[in-house]
């Protein structure tokens, strides 16, 4: 289950911190691992001996010497197992292997919708991962995590969907069950843009604490991380932008939005709501990414809604940046991908807006993960579980003497 990994104690400087200390680095010796945490050398040695021997460490060289026999070097082992990561989407889904470094080994993206409910989606997503790890030459046995990204709000300590909107039969089923017959491994559950928001922070912004990802496609979401680490609120309802009112200051009629509010910032801005704009305008445009193509070939009434769209998001975005100040917020999401006149009109507002102390140091940037976001996302998240110190001691203790918990790779 989600958190079984989590419990048990932690030994100070046992194998799973000394892991954690060496994969923070490109690499480590003995002198360096003892320079770090002060234990004795045929401690550490212990410890490297027992990570070498569950096949969580590789040498990776030599150091340079600094006379006499040059130092060895131990690095992470990232081949030393998988896991399956899911972003299932409204109707569009990707699904991807990756090693235990988060490196996507094996994809594939399909059309499914997800109001077909939990059972026809994850029986889908399961066949597919199947393929995958054949596809990637590895078996259920290497599979040591299973991360799943979802369009809707999720209780995450249990990965049940709650309330979700666009998810009809999802709401509280269980979706680490699901998986717990064939994979004996944790199973995390998270909402699509919570996923995305870590992916990108861990690949492209690992030294950033402070970060907003902003998804902008057929709805509109934002990921919030503060002091590194996702930001839920006291019912995971945090960073539900889309349902911020937003005052566009002319009189254009009120927009009811599927919430039931009017003139939410999803039912203005987001991909969809230009969609009907345009419609309405007697442009064909059934979905988000119509959108985006109409922009891309230069529509001129499709380009001028993505940059309003942008300002109105850089409305909510500017009185987040008071609240938050966070150094970086990336857009992502289709409509992000769509046109440069989106983070313009984005950065426009927020600029002009949010209080100079809090933009001085503030990137605005587009996505550079793009649709491979939210796996990469998925996957990190079951890797920082399975990684942690707790999880690797517990690992390390419960295998029986002459058998490995991790694949040689
Ligand atoms: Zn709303």
């Amino acid at each position: 289950m989600a958190s079984e990994a989590d419990s048990g104690g932690v030994q100070p400087f046992g194998p799973g911190a000394m892991l954690q200390l060496i994969r923070e680095g490109d690499g480590a010796t003995r002198a360096d691992l003892a320079a770090l945490t002060g234990l004795a050398r045929s401690t550490i040695a212990q410890r490297i001996e027992q990570l070498v021997a569950q096949n969580l460490l590789r040498p990776a060289g030599e150091s340079e010497s600094t006379g006499g026999r040059p130092p060895m070097l131990f690095a992470f082992n990232e081949d030393a197992g998988v896991v399956l990561a899911a972003d299932l989407g409204a109707t569009h889904s990707r699904l991807a292997v990756t090693n235990l470094g988060g490196r996507v080994l094996a994809e594939a993206a399909g059309e499914i919708a997800i109001a077909a409910g939990p059972e026809e989606v994850l029986d889908w997503a399961d066949e597919r991962f199947h393929a995958l790890l054949r596809e990637s030459g590895r078996d259920d046995a290497d599979v040591h995590g299973i991360g799943i990204g979802v369009p809707g709000p999720v209780e995450h300590a249990t990965g049940r969907p709650r309330n979700p909107p666009i998810m009809p039969g999802w709401d509280g089923y269980s979706i680490p069950e699901r998986f717990a017959d064939r994979y004996r491994v944790p199973v995390l559950v998270d909402n699509d843009v919570n996923i995305m928001a870590r992916g990108e922070q861990w690949t492209n912004w690992r030294q950033v604490s402070h970060l907003l990802f902003v998804k902008v496609a057929t709805g509109i979401g934002c990921g919030v991380i503060v002091d590194g680490r996702i930001h839920r609120g006291a019912d995971g309802a945090a960073g539900d932008i889309g349902h911020i009112r937003v005052v566009t200051g002319d009189d254009t009629e009120e927009v009811t939005c599927s919430c039931g509010n009017v003139d939410c910032l999803e039912a203005l801005a987001s991909g969809g709501a230009m969609a009907r704009r345009l419609t309405v305008e007697g442009l064909e445009a059934a979905d988000s990414r119509a959108v985006v193509e109409l922009a891309r070939a230069g529509e001129a009434e499709a380009v001028r809604l993505v940059r309003d769209s942008g300002r109105l998001i850089g409305e909510v975005l500017a009185a987040s940046v008071n609240l938050y100040n966070p150094s970086v917020i990336v857009i992502g999401g289709d409509v992000a991908q769509a046109h440069e006149q989106l983070l313009a009109g984005i950065r426009e507002v927020v600029y002009q807006r949010s209080l100079p102390l809090a933009t001085r140091h503030l990137r605005i940037v587009r996505s550079q993960l793009e649709d491979r976001a939210g796996v990469i996302g998925a996957a990190v998240m079951v890797i920082e579980q399975v990684l942690s110190p707790a999880a690797i001691d517990a690992a390390i203790a419960a295998v029986p003497p002459g058998e490995q918990a991790f694949a040689a790779g």
